[in-house]
């Protein structure tokens, strides 16, 4: 087979309808998918109305009883089942990803080994349901505390990372026990459909996951939101949707988790070897094209080693190789569509007006495909528009500090909280900032923090919750004490 067949394969084995109640249904209306490296149709996929989404939570609602009750050594089970499935899978479902989302293949093979993981851990998790048991302060009876499914879940996912930011939720909604109705982003819902076809492989009973696709999300799943039967919203994406679909949330005090932006700060200090900062940085900058919620944002030298820095750094990013993600070797891949290139040539621009030197890139590549090459911008200034802006794209915007405390004040100086990242080879100076900084993770001489045994989350308005982790399972159990009389 050549490349192109392997890619019609790839895409024709992906069902495209609805996934509800354990079977695939059609609706009137598709939505195109586009493959963002050429700007042409893949394939087209349901484009659900409010009421065939409200039938998925029809579907949610019916199956949860049964999934709460079931064992969960079986739910352990299943969730295994579903990580092998997808590891056997990797290289058909990378495919599918990188067509739809842009990503160079060796990413996309990494996500989905990143994305099955969440489903080992929470089946590992899922026999761990603890409670507790303790005799009243006045000694007149007991309390039994137990951990029980939260209920009917909605799962919202972004297109930035499409089958890890569902495994990430249906992973431990599945091991709590819940049944859920997901949301993939209407950019990206390949993975997600191809995602529901294994799980159904894997055993999960019908109704427990139901797959909404469409183009009308705001329509489609603000009813779904203030139905009085979904107990939890966990939604991964900006933080202006996150704001609103929270004021949505509390007409029926949802529980909710909320996953939302970044503008991460990276320090990068003078006592430092400047391989491993360089190294650290252009995994913190590149990965998935600069399109992560984690992307370094923002990066501050000291000013000793500011301009060795900068030179290094320029090298290494000029050599990586831009094109279509299906083409081994490439690592730039496109954006995901026209307006996130003019939003990343706005924000290369403003800064530039204001003053930076523009040091590799800054214009986007000719087309076919949304291809913006990689950037690094020096003497970026504080008031530039991507200092306060999510760039989502392949740009290095580099300023200089002079003392820590000015490091640490500037990384902070942002409503935003998800990631830091610090380079030293100071221990003490490492503790120090990591525990000065305002985020929910931070990476101390690593470029990359994301581990689904890891607590993921963030702090101010990048979010509410953690996912990943020990305590990514609590985000779908509700803490039941019952008080008992002896
Ligand atoms: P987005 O525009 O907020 O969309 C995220 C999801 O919400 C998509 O499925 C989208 O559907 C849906 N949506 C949009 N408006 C909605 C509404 N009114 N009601 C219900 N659903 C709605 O974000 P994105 O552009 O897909 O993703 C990029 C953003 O996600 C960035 O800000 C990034 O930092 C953030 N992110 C955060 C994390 C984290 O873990 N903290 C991880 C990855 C990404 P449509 O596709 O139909 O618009």
């Amino acid at each position: 087979m050549n490349a192109q067949q392997q890619e019609k394969t790839a895409i024709d084995s992906v069902p495209t309808g609805l996934f509800v109640g354990g079977r695939w249904t059609s609706t009137d209306r598709t939505m195109p998918v586009e493959d963002p490296s050429t700007g042409e149709v893949l394939t087209e996929v349901a484009d659900a109305s409010p009421d065939e989404a409200l039938a998925a939570l029809d579907a949610a609602v019916a199956a949860q009883g049964s999934w709460a009750a079931t064992a969960p050594r079986e739910r352990s089970e299943i969730l295994t089942r579903a990580y092998q499935l997808m590891i056997e899978e990797t290289d058909r479902l990378a495919l599918i990803m990188t067509l739809e989302m842009g990503k160079p293949l060796a990413e996309s093979r990494g996500e989905v080994t990143y994305a099955a993981e969440f489903f080992r851990w929470f089946a590992e998790e899922a026999v761990r349901n603890d409670g507790g048991y303790m005799t009243a302060p006045a000694g007149d009876s007991r309390f039994l505390v137990s951990k029980e499914p939260v209920g009917p879940c909605l799962l919202i996912t972004p297109w930035n990372f499409p089958l890890a930011m569902g495994t990430r939720k249906i992973g431990p909604a599945l091991a709590a026990g819940c049944a859920s109705v997901i949301k993939p982003a209407s950019h990206t819902p390949l993975s997600m459909l191809a995602l529901a076809e294994i799980l159904q492989r894997a055993g999960v009973p019908d109704g427990v996951v139901n797959v909404v696709t469409t183009s009308r999300s705001n329509d489609v799943m603000t009813p779904l939101i203030l139905d009085p039967r979904s107990l939890k919203l966990s939604f991964t994406g900006s933080t202006p949707v996150g704001k609103s679909l929270l004021e949505l949330a509390a007409k029926t005090v949802m529980r909710t988790s909320m996953e939302l932006g970044g503008n991460a700060p990276l320090l990068v200090f003078e006592d430092v070897d400047l391989d491993v900062a360089v190294e650290g940085t252009v995994q913190a900058k590149m990965r998935n094209i600069g399109q992560a919620c984690t992307a370094a944002n923002r990066i501050f030298v000291q000013r000793s080693v500011a301009d060795e820095f900068a030179d290094r750094l320029t090298r290494r990013l000029a050599e990586l190789p831009q094109g279509r993600g299906v083409d081994e070797g490439v690592v730039v891949g496109p954006l995901i569509n026209s307006s996130a290139v003019d939003k990343v040539q706005e924000l290369v621009r403003d800064a530039a007006d204001r003053g930076a030197q523009v040091r590799l890139g800054g214009d986007p590549s000719e087309g076919p495909g949304h291809f913006y090459p990689a950037t690094v911008l020096t003497g970026v200034p504080p008031e530039a528009e991507l200092c306060s802006t999510e760039i989502f794209g392949p740009v290095a915007a580099i300023t200089t500090f002079d003392t820590e405390e000015e490091a640490v004040a500037s990384a902070n100086d942002t409503p935003f909280g998800l990631v830091s990242y610090l380079f030293t080879s100071d221990l003490a100076r490492g503790f120090r900032v990591s525990h000065a900084l305002d985020a929910g993770m931070v990476g101390l001489n690593r470029g990359v923090v994301s581990n689904p045994a890891a607590p993921f989350g963030g702090v101010k308005e990048s979010g509410v919750g953690r996912e990943g982790g020990f305590v990514g399972i609590d985000e779908f159990l509700e803490t039941k004490y019952i008080s008992v009389g002896l």
